[in-house]
């Protein structure tokens, strides 16, 4: 997708702080960190959204939670929060799905 700007940060045309890279997968630090381990782990298959996944994406879409846990675990953080915003109302911004990784603060539930 030549207009996503994480198809971009993948592609290296956009900078970032990478963490993790492997053939389907790419993880860089948030730009704007909502906690202090705050990592964004992306397929490297532009996915807009969780709704518009199709029949064989799902494989991609549950490998960001195995690629989250391995990040994790790599940096011996045990407690952490997974969030995918899906759709504007819920605090989606940018349409390339995304799982973000928080860690580093106590968190509430509900969440904001
Ligand atoms: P969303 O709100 O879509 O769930 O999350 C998008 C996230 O991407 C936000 O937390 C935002 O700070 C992050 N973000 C947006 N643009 C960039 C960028 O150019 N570089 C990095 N590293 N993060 C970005
Ligand atoms: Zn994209």
């Amino acid at each position: 997708m030549s207009d996503c700007i994480f198809c971009k940060i993948i592609a290296g045309e956009i900078p970032s702080e990478k963490v993790y890279e492997d053939r389907d997968y790419f993880a860089f630090s948030d730009i704007n960190p909502q906690a202090p381990y705050h990592i964004l782990v992306i397929p490297k298959k532009h996915i807009s959204k969780i709704a518009e996944m199709e029949e064989g994406d799902k494989e991609f879409v549950g490998g960001l939670f195995s690629t989250a846990v391995k990040i994790c675990s790599d940096k011996a953080i045990t407690d952490y929060r997974l969030v995918i915003n899906n759709g504007e109302g819920a605090g989606q911004a940018v349409f390339h799905i995304h799982l973000h990784i928080l860690a580093g603060r106590d968190f509430e539930w509900p969440p904001g």
